[in-house]
């Protein structure tokens, strides 16, 4: 089988020349990314890495967490992209649970803890060289390991096989007509799913050209799309809104770009409209990391037609309905479970084995999907997934917070943000100081911005704290 590891290797054989990555002005070919991908494997395997081995990467998007993508699975080895967000202590219960052989990060991201690593320098590829000896990798073999919170407040990661990603990639290549030609612009973050399994594996099984940012900047990415004439990409609602809000939106050339994918969030209406009057399609996609990550699209034609809606299944996924509206998946791109926690496994599946989404969606005449809210207690601000159940966790652990409960309020900025309710202890917690201590647990994004300070929650018969009331208070206040 020809996993995802074997593609660099695949493309220098078809398209040596073309150009694969573009990095702060230094481009790799696909005959250069194949033998960096080569010489890491080497590395790896000399470093005792043997197949189902982890190797994690921590750090900002750079050619070498490409190469560390491919070397690791090429040698049948499984791959855990880490959130360079996330605090000290985040990254250990990852790195606990993941147990990697090997950690590669940048200078920015010292490992914490004792393992193993691989410093991503200055000179970052270096060198190259022959694959090492390894057998092929079965496709249905682990391939990455990405971690998500839970409503339990405990992270777990989500294991795609080869085959999920090889199937999102068919999946993409079926419903965006990926081109050769393709310049994909790859600014969203790569240890999320969605920029790494929606643009950067499709335009690299095509022999298109990826070019990499380490972060978003607005005004920078208005410039690569000038310089190296972009025709895609992928962003979350945030990002767009960012770019729309730049000085150099109005009069920058952006006549290359085809398609804007976005997903990740719900996508408000206004900001299609601000695009389509810039004569530019955001095109809306709906997924998750556990189905990695498409599950319905709207074609890119069909914006203006049918905006708001998240379109149709993507081509090789079936999706349903349950009687509550929670959308359900079945299809090849489907996650054979969470890491080492058969527990959240055999919850994530109904009893027939299509995978829970915690998303409710409407599906209008024409068959179209609309994603209209969520059962789990989750919201996401500025494309980050935040679990109330991590945030509350971490702000009773204070001595002066004797209850919490936190929930998701929109903001115009980020989509949603968070908004504390706290029960004090002996001593009356202050917002600055808890806000202080969340942040040496937290990363920052799933930090409250809002504090209200109460001398109860409300709760259900059975005791749990009934967040709609606390929403409708918001909602009374604002
Ligand atoms: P993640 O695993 O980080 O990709 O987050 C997946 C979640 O993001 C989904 O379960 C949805 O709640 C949300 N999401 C993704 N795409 C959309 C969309 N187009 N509209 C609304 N919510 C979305
Ligand atoms: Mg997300």
């Amino acid at each position: 089988g020809n996993g995802i590891g074997g593609w660099p290797a695949r493309r220098a054989l078809m398209t040596p020349d073309r150009t694969a990555l573009v990095f702060e002005g230094r481009s790799t070919t696909y005959a250069e990314l194949s033998r960096r991908v080569n010489a890491l494997a080497s590395r790896l395997v000399a470093a005792g890495v043997a197949a189902g081995d982890r190797v994690a990467y921590l750090g900002q998007n750079h050619p070498a967490f490409v190469d560390t993508l491919f070397a690791t699975t090429l040698v049948g080895a499984i791959f855990v992209p880490l959130n360079f967000r996330l605090t000290g202590p985040e990254l250990a219960y990852q790195l606990t649970d993941a147990a990697p052989a090997v950690l590669v990060h940048d200078p920015a991201h010292p490992a914490p803890g004792a393992t193993r690593t691989i410093e991503v320098d200055a000179d970052w590829p270096g060198g190259g060289g022959d694959a090492p000896a390894a057998p092929p990798v079965p496709v249905d073999a682990p391939a990455m390991i990405l971690y998500t919170s839970g409503t339990t407040g405990r992270p777990k990661g989500a294991v795609l096989s080869h085959a999920n990603l090889i199937w999102n990639t068919a999946n993409v290549l079926v419903g965006v007509d990926v081109s050769a030609d393709e310049v994909t612009l790859v600014s969203a973050p790569l240890f999320h799913i969605a920029a790494l399994a929606q643009t950067l594996l499709p335009t690299l099984a095509k022999g298109g050209c990826a070019v990499l940012t380490p972060g978003f900047d607005p005004d920078h990415c208005l410039d690569l799309v000038e310089r190296f004439r972009v025709t895609w990409m992928f962003g979350v609602a945030t990002m767009y809104a960012t770019l729309a809000a730049s000085p150099r939106w109005a009069s920058a050339d952006l006549s290359s770009l085809r398609e804007l994918m976005c997903g990740g969030a719900p996508v408000p209406e206004s900001l299609i409209r601000t695009y389509l009057d810039r004569g530019l399609v955001l095109s809306q996609g709906y997924g998750m990391t556990e189905t990695a990550p498409g599950v319905t699209y709207l074609e890119a034609s069909r914006t203006a037609t049918h905006i708001g809606s998240a379109g149709l299944p993507v081509f090789f996924t079936d999706v349903r309905l349950s009687d509550l509206g929670e959308l359900e998946v079945s299809g090849p791109n489907v996650t054979p479970g969470y890491w080492n926690a058969p527990d959240a496994t055999a919850a994530a599946f109904t009893p027939d084995g299509w995978f829970r989404t915690g998303d409710l969606a409407r599906v209008d005449d024409a068959g179209h999907h609309h994603i209209v809210g969520r059962v789990k207690d989750m919201y996401i601000s500025g494309g980050e997934n935040v679990y109330p159940a991590e945030v509350e966790n971490a702000l009773t652990g204070h001595p002066d917070v004797a209850e919490a409960a936190v929930i998701g309020v929109p903001d115009t900025k980020w989509g949603e943000t968070g908004h504390a309710f706290v029960v004090g202890a002996a001593a009356a917690p202050e917002a600055d100081a808890l806000r202080a201590y969340l942040r040496e647990r937290l990363a920052g994004y799933k930090v409250p911005t809002r504090f209200t300070f109460v001398t109860s929650l409300p709760r259900t018969a059975s005791g749990k704290v009934h967040k709609p009331t606390l929403r409708t208070e918001v909602r009374r206040d604002r």
